[in-house]
């Protein structure tokens, strides 16, 4: 059962010093550093282990174990299942993604997420959007990535609208390519409408990437991947949207949508605005093995967490890790210290999300927290607490 918490103990994933942290009202009251020995006498044995990091928020959520957040038609119950799912992965805040298809399944998807909204307590609290990727994005080959072509489109800002009032207002982030005529006006009307708009999915030239940007585009959605295979090696749109300062970035840190090499290149380049994404899918947290997806066909699941299209290991079919895996695999390659991946994976994304409050572990900061435990198996989560509450806790 869910229980109000008052009082935690553990160590600052920062400092790894023994802390107290009050909470009250959804917020952290107080933190303070504490000694070994009062924190070895909690009546939490094991709290001397744990790490406490502001919870994760993962920007792209496509489904979770087994629940697909682009079946149609969607259900409220699915958007419930995930948000309870996510809360043993850490994720204490996932905005649902809505991919490309057709102008009355966006529609659907969208205004079942919103109701989710309404019926589901749990939807409520974990909810932070909706993120829309598609259907505005590159038709090309590459760049278009999973997305269906036949329901590819220019950007519309009338339908767009007409998305975004039968939904309440839900979508906070869209993923767009400044490719399209009309671009520029489309992403000038979102962002200041209070929507986060990303580039992704995109064939755009350098001159437009930098258009997008100046009309007020904050965000490279999983950059490096939804991609061509071949690009040309100066000009072109990845270099571009590292080089703009202004842009964070979302990259998918599961070992095999990236090589290393140019993951440590993108965290180097943007200090401070470098997000991890899940990318999930609906089989992320299940059981390795083959399966039949209504999108990728057979599908192979390996035990580190690969997804790839069944007997072809190098073409990938989706992400199959959540997202504290996504932060285990930058520290584990010694890309990331497992302070600045949290952070990456955590405080960064809930602010740029515009969500309310900060995700920082100092007073005032929202009380969405993960407690961590590091092993000779990985990274566990033990314990999650959302707005002050308790929604997940294990003994293992
Ligand atoms: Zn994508």
């Amino acid at each position: 059962m869910a229980t109000n918490e008052t009082v935690i103990y553990g160590r600052s994933y920062q400092s790894r010093k023994p802390v107290r942290i009050e909470l009250a009202g959804g917020t952290i009251k107080s933190i303070a550093e504490t000694s070994e020995r009062s924190i070895a006498e909690t009546s939490d044995i094991k709290a001397s282990e744990y790490l406490i990091a502001p919870g994760l928020t993962d920007l792209q959520v496509n489904g979770y174990a087994g629940f697909d957040l682009n079946t149609d038609p969607l259900i409220p119950e699915t958007v419930r299942e995930i948000s309870v799912k996510l809360w043993s992965e850490g994720v204490t805040t996932f905005f649902p993604t809505v991919i490309t298809n057709s102008r009355e399944n966006i529609l659907r998807s969208v205004c079942a997420i919103a109701e989710a909204c309404q019926l589901f307590p749990e939807a409520v609290a974990a909810v932070g959007g909706i993120h829309l990727e598609g259907p505005f994005i590159s038709p090309d080959d590459g760049a278009r990535g999973a997305h269906p072509a036949e329901h590819v489109r220019p950007p519309d800002w009338n339908l767009f609208s007409r998305w975004q009032e039968a939904c309440g207002g839900m979508i906070r982030i869209i993923t767009l390519s400044p490719e399209w005529p009309g671009a520029a006006d489309f992403i000038r009307r979102a962002s200041e409408s209070g929507v986060t708009v990303a580039i992704g999915h995109t064939s755009a030239t350098p001159e437009q990437i930098r258009e997008a940007v100046a009309a007020g585009a904050t965000l490279s959605t999983h950059l490096g991947n939804g991609s061509h295979q071949m690009l040309p090696r100066h000009r072109n749109y990845i270099w571009e949207q590292l080089a703009a300062d202004e842009l964070f970035a979302t990259m998918i840190s599961d070992g095999f949508h990236l090589p290393d090499a140019l993951m440590k290149v993108f965290m180097r380049t943007k200090p401070g605005r470098m997000i991890l994404v899940s990318d999930a899918t609906g089989l992320t947290g299940m059981t390795p093995g083959d399966y039949n997806t209504h999108i990728g066909g057979k599908v192979t699941l390996t035990p580190e967490g690969k997804l790839h299209m069944r007997g072809n290991p190098d073409m990938l079919a989706g992400s199959g890790k959540s997202l504290i895996h996504c932060v285990e695999t930058l520290t584990s390659k010694g890309l990331a210290t497992l302070a600045e991946a949290l952070d990456m994976a955590g405080r960064i994304p809930y602010g740029l999300a515009g969500l309310p409050g900060e995700a920082v572990l100092s007073g005032g900061g929202v009380a969405d927290l993960v407690l961590i435990r590091e092993g000779i198996d990985g990274l566990r989560v033990v314990r999650t607490i959302k707005a002050g509450v308790t929604v997940f806790r294990t003994d293992l």
